[in-house]
């Protein structure tokens, strides 16, 4: 009998991470392994999660924005739960985890941003530019709704989709909302735009916090519309979350705006947790953010065995 590794009803942080992931590894050998795909600016490592055998390939990433940390731990949660199927021959829901793993690959970045994560979990101290850091945030020592970067962009304003007619840009570094002098200007985006490059992944997910919505559609047109709409009416079959509908002229610059854009395929981002404001979703959240999500990487997995999803 497996027993689970992680433990995502704490402050997961960046050392967590690490560890969690070497004991994954460990105990999961032929079905997980791990590697890093780049550099935060302070020099930490971005990680990719490879889980199972399977030809075809999808991508889930979180915590872009530094206070959503517990995507991450949602992330690590589910990519435990399902190594541990896999090996008992178990089924999570409807979803047969070995059959699935066994024709298509998860790919998980759990954590894109881990300056960020730490800045907001520990303060400013063991940054490797604190004066500035204090100096962004007003001099306040509370980082806890910190989003951006260690330097202060956005990172999920940084792809290149309109990046030049991204709205709201605060035209310097700040907590959040800068989107960068260029597209693709900050190590942890570039990291995660050439691992997406790199590979052939038939959708995409990048899970934020919060206010229970799925971004899905962005400017997808055709038959792209209506596939990414297909997923996402079953995404939302077991979230319960509510579709956006953005409108003509949706602001670009995010990571699923740019992969549907760019790669004409699917790709969603589900904000996690009931609304909260600016800070990190509460611990007392995640249960339901958990049952609401535990099949969500396996249900994309088995649907792009699929027909419909080219
Ligand atoms: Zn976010």
């Amino acid at each position: 009998m497996a027993t689970l590794i992680v433990n995502p009803k704490q402050l997961y942080g960046y050392e967590q991470l690490q560890k969690d992931l070497a004991k994954l590894e460990t105990t999961y050998q032929g079905l997980l392994s791990t590697q890093i795909i780049g550099k935060s600016v302070d020099h930490r490592n971005i990680y990719a999660v490879k889980l199972g055998n399977g030809k075809s390939e999808i991508f889930l990433n979180g915590a872009h924005h530094a206070r959503e940390w517990l995507t991450t731990s949602l992330l690590m949660n589910m990519i435990d739960v399902y190594c541990k199927a896999y090996v008992e021959e178990e089924s999570i829901g409807e979803f047969d985890v070995r059959n699935i793993l066994d024709n298509t690959t998860i790919w998980f970045v759990p954590m894109v941003n881990p300056d960020g994560v730490e800045l907001v979990q520990k303060g400013h101290e063991n940054a490797k530019n604190p004066e500035f850091l204090l100096e962004l945030n007003d001099g306040q020592r509370d980082f806890s709704s910190w989003k951006a970067n260690i330097r202060g962009v956005d990172l999920n304003r940084q792809y290149p989709a309109d990046w030049g007619n991204i709205a709201d840009d605060v035209g310097q570094p700040a907590p959040m909302m800068f989107k960068g002098n260029s597209p693709l200007s900050e190590p942890e985006t570039k990291a995660v735009y050439e691992f997406t490059l790199a590979h052939d992944f038939k959708l995409a997910v990048a899970y934020h916090s919060s206010g229970e919505e799925l971004f899905w559609k962005y400017n997808a047109t055709g038959q792209l519309l209506k596939t990414a709409r297909k997923l996402a009416d079953k995404i939302v079959e077991k979230t319960g979350y509510d579709l956006v509908f953005p409108g003509d002229n949706p602001s670009g610059g995010g990571y699923t705006d740019w992969f549907i854009d760019s790669l004409k395929r699917p790709a969603f981002t589900p904000e996690i947790s009931p609304l909260v404001g600016p800070r990190p979703v509460p611990l007392s959240n995640y249960d339901k953010i958990w049952q609401d999500n535990k099949e969500i990487g396996l249900l994309l997995a088995a649907e792009i065995g699929k027909k419909y999803v080219t």
